[in-house]
């Protein structure tokens, strides 16, 4: 990942947390609500498509997904190295996905087996990815 990669979805974690903060009708900071204000950049769109998809699940997703918000640009913060890797297996998250979920923890694979797995999380062993 290029740092201006990495920067740009840095910018995108953060305005979709000022959104998520924004939107939420609790004693966060009421003042950030107005550097909440997105302006007319070209991300807007995506962005809006992206919290209309959020939205659209009455909104119950959205601590989760700030969340992982907080987490995604923690670790940008801290290990800027590992972000935009796999949790799981260490390989590198498609593009279009961070992109679409730029708090993406998992690789479709295995957000896939995860996801499949709703028992006890059986973790395979760490090299047995293959
Ligand atoms: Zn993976």
């Amino acid at each position: 990942m290029t740092p201006a990669k990495l920067r740009h979805l840095k910018d995108r974690l953060t305005a979709l947390r000022e959104e998520i903060l924004g939107k939420v009708p609790q004693r966060i900071e009421p003042n950030r609500k107005d550097d909440a204000e997105v302006g007319g950049d070209e991300d807007e769109q995506p962005l809006n498509e992206m919290l209309q998809s959020i939205a659209s699940n009455r909104n119950r997703n959205e601590s989760a997904v700030l969340l992982k918000v907080d987490k995604a640009l923690r670790k940008i913060a801290q290990k800027p190295d590992e972000y935009g890797l796999c949790e799981e297996c260490g390989d590198d998250l498609a593009e279009a996905r961070l992109s679409a979920m730029p708090f993406a923890e998992l690789c479709l694979e295995c957000q896939a087996k995860r996801d499949g797995s709703r028992g006890p999380r059986t973790r395979r062993n760490l090299y047995d990815f293959r």
